[in-house]
């Protein structure tokens, strides 16, 4: 079923339930209003009879008959009895025993001096009534309320073609409104089916750009620049990555085949294999990093972490470095004492971790002539924070961002080894450990590279 369908059927299924509980409240209140009207004018009935029999000597009981028919019964034909002291029938004005009475119901209207009750389709009302010598009268008077009934029965039919007809109305305009307001719905819908992984550009409309369906479409226009950026993003860095591996390997090519060319001494070919190994480190070296960029990519969802002393994991990493390059320093100290052993203990994977801070050790030394990285841990209530300072050449300020994209070198780097991916790792790497990384440089000054990571 059509969410059109659904909305106008659940909007008419309301209205006519709605529709339905007023229309019963209006025709019982009705039927009760009519009841008790005709109840009252039976008694003014039973009353206006017993007087005229008991307090007006004058008429008699076959003048009061015709009186009666003449008048009385001219707006309805009410039957009445009056019964004196013995419960005899002291007059009536239809044959007595068509109406219906008991010794039973004379002594309730004795007792209760006034009751209404009914008779098959007849309205009844007993009354008393006493005349100057205090003797008592009970007075019945029943009829059927035939135009009253008729009234109800013209009202209720009212009410049963006005509550279909309602019911159609409302069916018809909740198809209307429904697919008036899902129109946009459909358009949108319309306009995705005609987005292909090469149109990622394209934007849907977004309308008015205040309603929900408006905020859907700004909402999926974001999420095809996010796709746009990370497609491109994926686009470069295979290009990138070919290039960057195209490039050692052409120049291991050459050299080879240079050194065919002529026969060469044992010296030349030492030289040339110490060149090829070079090369061939150089590649070594790329292929680990675009594997462990992989690799980050891969551990997205990934739930196994546990608890790491952070500056455990830093020692080690100085270890490791100083063991490679025995020329450079690294400094590493606590900023503050802290409070608690815990907040330097993280949630994380070792390996990740130590390729983050390897990477930024080794930028540091790499990129300062003395040479020197500065590490400094901090830690607060809720995070531990790391510092990887130098002295050296430094980013220019509008390259900042852009060191965290794969393959990003800058300018001033260009006579520096290294292939441009290890800060997008770090980055990745922060981020699978729902930390912040942050970077502040001069240019000739020195750079800061700050991470900071949620303790446990
Ligand atoms: P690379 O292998 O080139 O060092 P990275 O991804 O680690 O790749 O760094 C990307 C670029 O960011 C570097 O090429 C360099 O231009 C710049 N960079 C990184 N760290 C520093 C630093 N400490 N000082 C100056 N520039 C840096």
């Amino acid at each position: 079923m059509t969410i059109r369908t659904k909305i106008a059927l659940q909007f008419s299924v309301i209205v006519a339930a709605l529709l339905a509980v007023f229309s019963i409240g209006i025709y019982y209140l009705s039927e009760n209003y009519r009841q008790q009207e005709f109840y009252n004018s039976l008694r003014d009935r039973a009353v206006t009879t017993a007087r005229l029999l008991i307090k007006e000597p004058q008429i008699d009981k076959q003048l009061l008959k015709v009186i009666d028919k003449n008048t009385l019964s001219t707006l309805y034909p009410a039957q009445v009895l009056v019964f004196n002291d013995s419960n005899e029938v002291a007059y009536y004005n239809y044959e007595a025993d068509t109406i219906y009475y008991s010794p039973e119901l004379l002594n309730k209207i004795r007792s209760q001096r006034y009751i209404e009750t009914t008779f098959g389709s007849n309205q009844v009302v007993g009354t008393m009534y006493s005349d100057t010598l205090n003797k008592s009268y009970a007075v019945l008077a029943q009829a059927e309320d035939v135009y009253g009934k008729e009234k109800l029965m013209n009202i209720r039919e009212a009410m049963y073609t006005g509550y279909f007809s309602a019911i159609i109305l409302t069916i018809i305009l909740g198809f209307v409104f429904a697919g008036q307001s899902l129109k946009p719905i459909s358009k949108i819908n319309e306009e995705i089916s005609h987005i292909t992984a090469s149109s990622l550009r394209k934007k849907l409309d977004t309308g008015n750009n205040t309603d929900e369906i408006a905020i859907l479409a700004v909402n999926f226009n974001k999420m095809l620049s996010r796709l746009d950026s990370s497609f491109e993003l994926q686009k470069s860095f295979v290009s990138n990555a070919s290039h960057e591996l195209r490039t050692p390997l052409a120049a291991v090519k050459s050299e080879i085949q240079v050194a065919l060319q002529n026969e060469r001494t044992p010296e030349e070919y030492k030289t040339i294999l110490n060149s090829l190994l070079n090369d061939n480190q150089r590649l070594i070296k790329l292929t680990n990093s675009l594997l462990q960029l992989a690799k980050s990519e891969a551990q997205e969802n990934a739930v196994n972490l546990r608890p790491i002393r952070i500056d455990e994991i830093l020692f080690s990493v100085q270890d490791e470095i100083l063991h490679l390059n025995p020329d450079y320093k690294i400094q590493i100290d606590f900023e503050d004492i802290p409070e608690d052993i815990n907040w330097v203990t993280v949630n994380g994977k070792e390996a990740l971790l130590k390729t983050l801070f390897t990477n930024l050790i080794d930028n540091a030394c790499k990129y300062s002539k003395n040479q020197q990285a500065d590490v400094k841990i901090k830690a607060n209530n809720q995070n531990c924070l790391i510092s990887v300072s130098d002295t050296g050449i430094g980013i220019d300020k509008e390259e900042l961002e852009k060191v965290f994209e794969p393959f990003y070198r800058t300018k001033r780097a260009t006579s520096y080894k290294g292939s441009g991916i290890g800060l997008s790792i770090c980055k990745r790497i922060v981020d699978l450990h729902q930390g912040k990384l942050s970077i502040k440089s001069e240019v000739d000054v020195g750079s800061l590279f700050v991470v900071v990571l949620p303790h446990t």
